[in-house]
C-alpha cells in the first residue's frame, strides 16, 4: 500500500477569516441546538468504522454526545441525526447560507489553489496509474462550490458529473461540460457506468456511511476507484486536544474515523484500500495554537516541551514522524472496488 508524504494541507487560519469565521460558529451553534439536537430524527448506531457497538462517552459539542468506539477508537457523534435532517440543515439553515454566501466566497481563491488543484492532480495522477482506461468521474456531495472550476479544467475524464443534493442551479453555466445530478437514487441510476469517484470530508458528515459505499460500490465498475480525504481520530492534534479540538464540531464532523476504523469499514464495504497517507502539516501548530488560547488547558510535559522547543528542525521532523507513520490528523486515501 502506498503512503504518500507530501505537502497537500492547507492553513485554515488562512482560509477562515476571524471576524467572519466567529459570527459563523455563534449561527452554527443556534442552528445546531433548533434543527439537529431537538430533531425527532435522532438514534443511536454503533461505530461506522468497525461496526462494534461497545463505546464510551467521550465529550459533547453543542449538545451533542461524541463517543469513542472501544474497538477502533473512532470518535462518532451517536445519537445522531437521519440524512433528511441533515440535508435539510445543510440546504436551508441560516449558518450554511451564510457559510456559502459571505465565508466561502470570501476564501474561494485561496481553496482553489491549496485545497482543489491539488486534489484534481492527486485524481488525475493515480488514475493514469491505477485505471489508465477511465472515462467517467463522479464528485459525491462535495459542499464546495469551486470545485466545478477544477473538475472542468482536469482533463483526461470524458464525462465528470456532480452528484449534489446541496447545490442549487445558479451555480453551474449552462454551458458547463459537467452535469449536476440531484437525484436521490444516484447508486441505482448510475449503476456499474463509473470508473471514479471523489469523497472529499464527506464521509465526515454522512449519517449512514454504509450506505453511501453500497450506492458508491454499485455505481463503480469493478475495478473502479474512490479518492477520499477526512478528518482522523488518530491524528497528534485529535489525541491531544480530544473535547478542545477546534475541528471536531457536529454536523460537520459526525464521524472521525480512526485509521483502524477507516480500514475494517473499506473491507466490510467491499474495498481493497491502495493508498493510505496522512499528510497533514498542522498538528503541532494547532496544538500550539489551542494551548496559546486556552492557559488552563494541561497539556503533558513531553507535548509542551515539543511546542516549547526553540529549535525548528525538531518540529519539523516530529511532523514528518506523524505522516510517515499515519499519526497525522488529515487522511487522504484511495481504495479500489474488488472485482467481485
Ligand atoms: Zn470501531
Amino acid at each position: 500500500m502506498k503512503n504518500i508524504v507530501i505537502f497537500d494541507e492547507y492553513n485554515e487560519l488562512d482560509l477562515k477569516p476571524s471576524e467572519l469565521l466567529e459570527q459563523y460558529i455563534q449561527m452554527t451553534e443556534e442552528d445546531v441546538q433548533s434543527l439537529l439536537v431537538k430533531s425527532p430524527s435522532l438514534k443511536e448506531c454503533s461505530c461506522p468504522g468497525c461496526g462494534a457497538s461497545k463505546a464510551q462517552e467521550a465529550f459533547k459539542k453543542l449538545g451533542m454526545q461524541f463517543k469513542e468506539c472501544l474497538e477502533c477508537q473512532t470518535l462518532y457523534v451517536s445519537p445522531r441525526p437521519d440524512e433528511e435532517t441533515l440535508s435539510y440543515y445543510y440546504n436551508e439553515s441560516p449558518s450554511r447560507k451564510f457559510w456559502q454566501e459571505k465565508l466561502f466566497k470570501a476564501t474561494e481563491q485561496k481553496r482553489k489553489e491549496k485545497i482543489f488543484k491539488p486534489r484534481c492532480e492527486w485524481i488525475l495522477d493515480s488514475t493514469q496509474e491505477f485505471l489508465s482506461g477511465a472515462k467517467h468521474w463522479v464528485d459525491v456531495h462535495t459542499s464546495q462550490y469551486g470545485y466545478i472550476d477544477e473538475m472542468l479544467e482536469t482533463p483526461f475524464f470524458e464525462k465528470k458529473t456532480l452528484l449534489n443534493p446541496y447545490l442549487n442551479g445558479e451555480n453551474i453555466k449552462s454551458d458547463s461540460t459537467v452535469s449536476v445530478l440531484r437525484d436521490k437514487g444516484w447508486g441505482a441510476k448510475l449503476e456499474n457506468q463509473v470508473d471514479v469517484v471523489s469523497l472529499f470530508e464527506v464521509l465526515d458528515h454522512t449519517s449512514d456511511v454504509e450506505n453511501i459505499f453500497e450506492n458508491i460500490g454499485k455505481m463503480l465498475k469493478p475495478s473502479g476507484l474512490c479518492f477520499i480525504t477526512a478528518i482522523l481520530s488518530s491524528g497528534f492534534d485529535i489525541q491531544v486536544l480530544w473535547g478542545r479540538s477546534e475541528s471536531l464540531y457536529p454536523p460537520d464532523r459526525l464521524n472521525v474515523f480512526s485509521v483502524e476504523g477507516l480500514k475494517k469499514l473499506f473491507e466490510r464495504c467491499g474495498f481493497e484500500c491502495i493508498e493510505f497517507s496522512t499528510p497533514g502539516i498542522l498538528d503541532l501548530e494547532i496544538v500550539e495554537k489551542v494551548a496559546n488560547d486556552n492557559p488552563d488547558f494541561e497539556l503533558s510535559r513531553f507535548t509542551r516541551g515539543l511546542i516549547n522547543n526553540k529549535d525548528e528542525n525538531v518540529k519539523r521532523a516530529f511532523q514528518e514522524f506523524l505522516q510517515v507513520n499515519l499519526l497525522s490528523s488529515y487522511g487522504r486515501i484511495l481504495i479500489r472496488k474488488k472485482d467481485n
